[in-house]
């Protein structure tokens, strides 16, 4: 049985866990996300530059660019590469795959839908291993644990899609710090996991209740605080006490 926010992926996840108020603005409410000012001595955000940066590595894996973006010239020779195999439709480039409650794959936008992952590239390496790549603008330092939860993902996902799929290697690819994790699942290894995420995935498909997890992790950098243009009376911040919630 569904509760109020049906479908899941892996951002929904993160906001609701750290604050399922903050989810309900987002994907109940559907509240916009105030505009914020650029950081001091920049002169695009994170999110966008990361898109950018994202359509750039597209438009050369398809050949639509000639040259290798600035932005992603560490990766000259996986993304010749990966622009190879994708000519050879041995690849493809921003996967939309979604499935339903059973975990069975559907269109992207199937009434049924449940949960949807996006990849950047996936590379069909021989019948039984694939390959899974993500970009990652930004910083890696920090945001490792969150990392290695999306590899799973992509992991799961492959695997589920692809009966024959037996090994799946997931890349991430660092363009500005010229890194390259790598990490790979068996199919057993992965679908062990399955269990884990369909917990988290119907804790929030399933809620029915919003309440606010206000302290200063959560509220830091979230849209909603009033600190950054938004409106949630709930919000901590530094130097403030947290508002008192009446059940
Ligand atoms: S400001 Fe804090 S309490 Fe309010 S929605 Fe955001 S994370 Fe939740």
């Amino acid at each position: 049985m569904l509760g109020m926010i049906k479908q899941w992926s892996y951002s929904r996840l993160q906001a609701f866990e750290k604050c399922p108020l903050r989810a309900k603005y987002a994907y109940l409410d559907k509240i916009p996300e105030p505009e914020r000012p650029l950081p001091k001595g920049k002169a695009e955000h994170a999110n966008d530059r990361g898109s950018r940066i994202h359509t750039l590595a597209e438009g050369y894996s398809l050949g639509k660019i000639s040259e290798v973006p600035h932005e992603l010239r560490f990766f000259a020779p996986e993304l010749e590469r990966l622009r190879t195999l994708v000519a050879r439709c041995k690849a493809s480039l921003e996967g939309e795959w979604a499935f339903n409650e059973e975990w069975v794959p559907v269109s992207w936008f199937a009434e049924n839908v449940w949960g949807r992952v996006k990849l950047d590239a996936f590379v069909q390496w021989t019948r039984e291993e694939v390959i899974v790549v993500d970009y990652k603008t930004g910083k890696r330092y920090g945001n490792e644990f969150m990392h290695t939860e999306q590899c799973q993902l992509y992991a799961l996902s492959a695997v589920l899609r692809y009966p024959n799929v037996e090994t799946v290697y997931v890349e991430l690819w660092y363009p500005d710090l010229d890194e390259l994790y790598s990490t790979q699942y068996t199919r057993k290894q992965i679908l062990a996991r399955l269990r884990g995420w369909e917990t988290r995935a119907r804790r929030m498909t399933q809620a029915t209740e919003f309440k606010p997890n206000a302290n200063l992790f959560s509220c830091q950098w979230c849209p909603y605080n009033p600190r950054l243009g938004g409106h949630c009376e709930y919000a901590v911040n530094v130097g403030q006490q947290p508002k008192v919630i009446v059940a």
